[in-house]
Parts: C-alpha cells; structure tokens; sequence
C-alpha cells in the first residue's frame, strides 16, 4: 500500500522542511502504508533534511529528464533527483500532459531514464471525461500503459482526469474496474487518483485492486495526509 502526496507547485522549502518534520513519525504510525511526498524539485533537500535519518517518509520529485545532463533549459536529471536526496519520482502526470505537451514517448523516455538510474517511478494514466463519455476508456488506458517499461520499482497511478482537482471522484466500482484492466495490461501495483480525500479514501483503498492512493490537494495538509495515510494502514489489516 503506498499513499503518495503531490504537492503540485506548492510548498516551497521552509514550507516543506516544517511539513516533513511534522510527518517523519507517520510511517511508525500507519504500518504497511509506503508514505511518499512528491514535492516540488527545489524543495527535496529541505523536505529530506524535515524527514531526519530514520524516517521512513520517501520524497519524490514531480518530473525527471531522460538525459542525464546537456542543454535543457528547465528541466532536472535523475542524477540531480538523486543528489538532492529523492528516490523517486512521478511522470505523466496528466498536468504535465495537458499543459506542457508530454506525450506517451516522452513519459516512456523519462520513466526508462529514471529506471535506469535507480529512482522509483509512479506513472501516470488515465482518461479525460470527453475519452470516458466516448467509450474510449480502456483503449486509452491502453495506449498509455503500453509504453511502460515493466519494472519492479514502476507502479501505475489511474487518475481520471475529470477527477484531479475537480471534487469528483471515481465510484470505487469505477476506480476498481479501471485497476483491474490496468493490471490486465501490466502486473504492477496501481494507485487511484483523483479527488481522494479523508472521507472517502477508506472505501476506495478498501478495493481489491486499489494498492493506494496519489493525493494532490488533500496532501497539502499534514492532518487530512495522515488521515489517508491511516486509512491506508485500516485497509492493509482489514
Ligand atoms: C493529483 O495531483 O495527482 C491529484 C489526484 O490531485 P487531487 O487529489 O487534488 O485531485
């Protein structure tokens, strides 16, 4: 069970550093959950200096280049990922889709790339309300899972678009017949994104094939993090 935060691009240092200390004690407290915060890049250091030696709270970066250096204006390396004391990292997140042009080949490049050099890896799929009202649900997910690389430290986050950051969640049926296809295509754990907030993360981690749980603005607040992150270990000894 892994119960992920994205913190998009909010909490800069001193913000993380102070949010890292008040949840370095949380994994004592939620056992089988893997808590992980995906903070923005300048942020890492600061977060893992929060966390301590002992904690066992990961911190991930948002977004990683396929090349290891060279000149790509804005843009950070798994190298650099890793000396600022991330061990992991998201990609194809349906933000950097939609904003910013990242395509299936780029988010298959980044997530080899990061692979490669030793970071774990959540990547991101999922379909937009229009590809969901079409029918075309599973030939989307299709196409996105497809360029994954199987690995064991790749797992699949389905986030429905229509979900993120909108207050609609997936039913847990929804979210539960979406995992099950994904994990057709590809054997790896799947977390559910999209809206998961304290009040409904016990049902949908409760699904046989919901691994956990990608949270984005409940994860900006340690008690509402810590209340899914606790769902999480509910889920794992029920
Ligand atoms: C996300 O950022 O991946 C996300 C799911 O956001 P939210 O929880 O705010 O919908």
């Amino acid at each position: 069970m892994i119960v992920a935060g994205n913190w998009k691009m909010f909490k800069g240092p001193h913000e993380a550093r102070a949010f890292a200390a008040a949840v370095r004690n949380l994994p004592s407290r939620a056992p089988g959950v893997e808590v992980v915060v995906c903070t923005p890049a300048v942020s890492i250091t600061a977060a893992v200096q929060g966390l301590g030696a002992d904690s066992g709270v990961r911190v991930y970066g948002q977004n990683v280049h396929w090349e290891l250096e060279g000149a790509y204006t804005g843009e950070i390396s798994a190298p650099m990922l890793l000396e600022a004391g991330a061990t992991g990292t998201l990609v194809g997140h349906s933000e950097r889709r939609q904003l910013f042009g990242e395509t299936d080949e780029t988010v298959r490049l980044r997530a080899e790339s990061a692979l490669e050099q030793g970071l774990r890896v959540i990547a991101c799929v999922g379909e937009t309300e229009a590809e969901r009202e079409a029918g075309r649900t599973e030939a989307v997910l299709e196409g996105q899972v497809a360029v994954l690389p199987r690995h064991e430290r790749l797992v699949i986050a389905y986030e429905p678009v229509w979900a993120i950051g909108t207050g609609k969640t997936a039913t847990a049926e929804t979210a539960q017949e979406a995992h099950a296809f994904v994990k057709s295509l590809h054997p790896t754990a799947v977390l559910y994104g999209g809206s998961v907030k304290p009040d409904n993360a016990g049902t949908l981690l409760a699904q046989p094939d919901v691994d956990g749980a990608l949270v984005g603005g409940a994860s900006l607040e340690v008690t509402s993090f810590e209340a899914i992150c606790l769902a999480g270990a509910q889920a794992v000894a029920a």
